[in-house]
């Protein structure tokens, strides 16, 4: 060991949660030191330098309405967003075919235009009736926890085309498949951001906004005011409770502190040793919320060329690896930028090619939806999470069938002298930069009154 530190909190992880984490209890007076595995900020958040002064987002990128917490951050820290642009058609690759359109949906049939709208009105009922601080409380949780999305949506739906519209809408919200996703889960997830709707739609949506030079700046800011605090290349290995406090044990460095707040996914968690061993609960907790298979793809052309086709640059497609696409060009128009998801089973696929392969299947994916222009980039950069050591694949912790009614209580039980943060955690808008930052507060908060 390099040294030993003592202070009054140890945050595990530097993402949005625990960089909150640590901004209110030294703000609350409080010793703390944050421990990073990596070598950067931000987790979740990654930006990286493009050509000119571009930037690829390649994590988390979008804000949008009722998401106040990480909107009141970056105003705090003096970073500006502005809209995701939208203006034209959008483009839906569906059965073979191109469907130029306007708005959400697609023209395709009437038939199933309805079904889809019956289905998701259902959904966003059911949606308002999970209590989002404890969906297991929910009248028909049993019953809604007992099935895949997947049963559900076959149950709910006579035409091929929504059962295709909520595979995709799957994919893009939660990066896996509707067979891997408990029914409870989509419906905790919808009424935690407000329904399905929200997370869906670009105008109004939850892709609305997107930051001025990046969303790691909210991260890089908030580790500037910690200074010193924050350590990288720091992984913790070990969480011991002694003497009324606990060790922490990271390569180089031991923490010994009143408190520890643990501000990673729980699927990491199960990387960490617990002396004593955790309760059985959350224990199984963390091998049970696995993470989707997500890249991020973007492409940097000089311009935005197909705006000056009609077109918003965002797209879906049935075919994919690209399942989705956003015009995320600067707010200047110049350069222009394509972003691709390539998500669930196609993210998987692609995971098996080298990344010369990975790369042309994405752009013909662009050149199919945007046309022959779009082959040849000036710049391309693209992030496969699951290949992430510390992340382990995105967007977030999800629960399968039975997850939530056997281990949704122990997700935020802090375990004596250990709480817990990270998106997960938070029951507005889990799964998102929102939510890590209320998690990182609400632990704060948690861990202020618990020292008195
Ligand atoms: C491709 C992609 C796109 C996304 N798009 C959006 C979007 O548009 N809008 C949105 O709001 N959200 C989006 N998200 C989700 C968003 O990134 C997360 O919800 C949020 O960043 C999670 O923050 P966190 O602090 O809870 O967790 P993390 O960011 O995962 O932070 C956890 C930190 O802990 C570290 N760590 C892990 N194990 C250890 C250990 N043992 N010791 C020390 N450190 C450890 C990790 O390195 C990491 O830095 C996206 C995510 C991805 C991957």
């Amino acid at each position: 060991m390099a040294g030993t530190l003592d202070v009054d909190v140890a945050v595990v992880g530097a993402g949005l949660a625990g960089l909150t984490a640590a901004r209110d209890l030294e703000a609350a007076g409080r010793s703390v030191v944050v421990l990073e595995a990596r070598d950067r900020v931000g987790g979740r958040v990654l930006s990286e330098p493009g050509p000119d002064g571009a930037v690829f987002e390649l994590g988390a990128q979008f804000l949008g309405p009722g998401q106040h917490r990480i909107a009141a951050l970056a105003r705090s820290l003096d970073i500006e967003s502005f809209p995701t642009h939208s203006a034209g058609l959008n483009v839906f690759e569906y059965g073979g075919r191109l469907h130029r359109f306007r708005g959400l949906a697609p023209r395709v049939s009437p038939a199933v235009l309805l079904d889809t709208a019956r289905a998701q009105a259902r959904i966003e009922r059911m949606a308002r009736r999970v209590p989002v601080e404890a969906p297991w409380e929910a009248r028909r949780a049993g019953e809604w926890d007992g099935q895949s999305f997947r049963t559900w949506v076959e149950r709910n739906t006579l035409t091929a085309g929504a059962r295709a519209f909520f595979e995709l809408a799957v994919q893009a919200v939660f990066s896996v498949e509707p067979e891997e996703l408990s029914l409870l889960h989509i419906l905790f997830y919808a009424h935690s951001a407000g329904g399905l709707a929200t997370l869906l739609d670009t105008e109004g949506g939850a892709q609305e906004e997107h930051f001025d030079g990046g969303a790691a700046l909210v991260a890089a800011r908030l580790a500037d005011r910690l200074r010193e605090r924050v350590v990288l290349e720091a992984p913790v290995r070990r969480v011991a409770a002694r003497d009324g406090g606990v060790i922490v044990s990271a390569d180089g460095l031991e923490v010994s502190a009143g408190r520890v707040v643990v501000a990673v996914p729980p699927a990491l968690c199960e990387r960490i040793a617990f002396d004593p061993p955790l309760p059985g609960r959350r224990a199984q907790l963390h091998q049970r919320m696995a993470h989707g298979a997500v890249a991020k793809c973007v492409a940097l052309y000089h311009e935005p060329f197909w705006r000056e086709d009609g077109l918003s640059g965002q797209a879906a497609s049935d075919l994919g690896p690209v399942g989705a696409t956003f015009d995320v060009s600067p707010r200047s128009g110049r350069p222009g930028m394509i972003l691709g998801f390539v998500e669930g089973r196609h993210a998987r696929e692609l995971e098996l090619l080298p990344p010369e392969e990975r790369r042309r299947l994405a752009l013909d994916s662009f050149v199919r939806l945007f046309g022959e222009r779009a082959r040849r980039p000036e710049a391309y950069a693209d992030r496969f999470w699951a290949e992430e050591e510390w992340s382990r694949g995105c967007y977030g912790g999800f629960f399968a069938p039975g997850g939530w009614t056997a281990y949704g209580p122990a997700l935020r039980e802090p375990v004596g002298r250990v709480h817990w943060a990270g998106t997960e955690t938070s029951p507005v808008w889990m799964g998102y930069m929102d939510g890590a930052v209320r998690s990182g507060e609400r632990a704060a908060r948690e861990v202020l009154r618990a020292l008195g």
